[in-house]
């Protein structure tokens, strides 16, 4: 029986960047859902923050502490920054491009809740799509894709592999090491900008195998996403256009998220979306993010996905209004882990990038802090593997499997999404969180399929948590 030295879930910016971490001399088996790119890593526009030079680290900390509500873990915070820098560099070594100014050095670029320019991208705004392109390439290791891990074979703190179902089969697969790399929960929402793939399934196994999620009640809303689109992944308007000059504006062009915060369009994530929640909810006008501020070659070049993805649309950028609503974008929330990586609770079981919570993000994300944070912790988590010397007798596991899927489930996954995204999204309401949980704890008596009850522990767990939390914290925006 193969025993790899570790089991990657997930091939997006944590898992790719914790295979290439091994090095080849180790035995690594990296799976993932559907296509190697239906992934958040791929869709990522924007950029990578990282401090600017060493007196910029300590800025980029305070920054991240200011928009993470005082639920940041410094340390985690102090660890991304410091890291960050060497990490982004080593991407640079290995030959990775940043886009560069008509000077030839680096362009840094800013968004919301920095107080500096400090977000490096690529290919205009595909940086997640060249950064999932240049790992793949790198990557030696296997790679099982169109596959999905089912269970995790656990038995007391030790988790010995996985189950995997591929092409209507379950087989188990066994490691040394498991890392968790899974990403967020998208797909528990209505209205959201992640990729398919991205459904918050292992955050549900983790709570069955009797480990912690921590600050799920926080889950970040992304402000200018155009919702109207067919399919269930909504078309994301990255924040560096209103970094470089987009304007929110209502019907009558006004400007109105001044009236909310002075740092109008810039003002971190949660409060943009909450405000144009606000002010439709109030004023029953739609909202638009207008690009009048650019030149049509400049952005063209400079945003090549948006302008292409939006004429396929049919809209005419940068001339033509955009209307935009906010979507459910990140999970600041996740499985809760150490410094490096490790599941509390279990020896050998890691977690990285968007499906762990070592407190890096807090109670909101600073934007563009989450593909420095799946390289820096990813690095981490190896490093830890690397250097610890637990060893366990291996324990073999029958490969049968729970039915995954049931009839009706659809119908109750359609349920799912309406109702998290009407009751525990941007504005939540004690008396429909309570109602909510009721329904999923009555969905969960029924007879239904494993991948839609662990979406369903996943989405109670939030719930749950939005109920716990009494005040408005963070991306927590709650009318008692
Ligand atoms: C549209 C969009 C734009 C963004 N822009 C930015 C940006 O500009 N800057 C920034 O820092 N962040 C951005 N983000 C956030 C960032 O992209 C993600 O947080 C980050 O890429 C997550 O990386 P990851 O490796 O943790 O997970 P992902 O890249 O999401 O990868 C998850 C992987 O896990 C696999 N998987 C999931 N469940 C299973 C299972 N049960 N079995 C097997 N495999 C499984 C999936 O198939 C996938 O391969 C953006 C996100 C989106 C959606």
């Amino acid at each position: 029986m193969k025993i790899y030295d570790a089991i990657i879930i997930g091939a997006g910016i944590a898992g790719l960047n914790a295979a290439a971490s091994f090095g080849e001399d180790k035995e690594v088996l990296i799976i993932c859902k559907e296509n190697s790119w239906d992934c958040n890593t791929f869709y990522a526009q924007g950029g990578i923050a990282v401090p600017y030079d060493e007196e910029d680290i300590q800025v980029h900390i305070e920054d991240t502490i200011n928009v993470g509500a005082t639920l940041c873990n410094r340390e985690a915070v102090e660890i991304l920054c410091r890291d960050g820098r060497v990490a982004v560099d080593d991407l640079i070594d290995r030959g990775f491009q940043f886009d560069k100014g008509e000077d030839g050095t680096l362009h840094y670029t800013k968004e919301a809740g920095h107080s500096r320019a400090r977000i490096l991208h690529a290919g205009g705004d595909a940086s997640g799509r060249c950064m999932h392109h240049f790992l793949m390439q790198e990557n030696q290791h296997a790679l099982l894709y169109n596959s999905t891990v089912t269970d995790l074979l656990i038995e007391g703190e030790i988790c010995h592999g996985v189950r995997v179902y591929h092409k209507g089969t379950f087989r188990n697969y066994y490691a040394k090491n498991t890392i968790i790399a899974s990403g967020g929960v998208g797909s528990i929402y209505k209205y959201h900008t992640n990729a398919r793939s991205i459904s918050g399934e292992m955050q549900g196994l983790i709570l069955e195998k009797g480990g912690k999620l921590r600050d799920m009640e926080m889950m970040q809303f992304h402000p200018t996403v155009f919702i109207h689109n067919k399919g269930a992944r909504k078309q994301l308007l990255t924040e560096a256009l209103r970094g470089e000059g987009a304007w929110i504006v209502d019907e009558d062009k006004k400007r109105f998220l001044f009236e909310y915060d002075k740092r109008g369009p810039l003002s971190p994530r949660n409060i943009v979306s909450s405000s144009i929640f606000d002010w439709k909810k109030k004023t029953h006008k739609q909202v638009f993010l207008s690009l009048k501020n650019f030149e049509k070659e400049f952005f063209k070049k400079r945003f090549p996905t948006i302008y292409f993805n939006m004429k396929d649309l049919g809209f005419k950028l940068p001339a033509d209004e955009i209307p935009i609503s906010p979507a459910f974008h990140y999970a600041m929330g996740g499985i809760e882990t150490n410094l490096d990586g490790k599941v509390l609770n279990f020896k050998n079981l890691y977690a990285i990038g968007e499906v762990a919570s070592t407190g890096v993000h807090g109670g909101n994300r600073l934007a563009s802090n989450s593909l420095l944070e799946g390289l820096v912790f990813s690095k981490r988590a190896v490093d830890n593997i690397c250097s610890s010397k637990f060893n366990f007798e291996l324990k073999v596991f029958s490969q049968e499997e729970e039915v995954l899927v049931k009839d009706g489930d659809k119908v109750l996954k359609d349920e799912l999404r309406e109702l998290m995204w009407e009751n525990a999204g941007i504005v939540r309401k004690r008396s429909k969180l309570e109602q909510t949980l009721q329904r999923i704890d009555q969905i969960l008596e029924g007879d239904i399929g494993k991948l839609l009850r662990l979406r369903l522990k996943t989405s109670r767990k939030i719930v749950k948590s939005a109920i716990y939390r009494q005040e408005s914290l963070g991306a927590h925006y709650i009318l008692n």
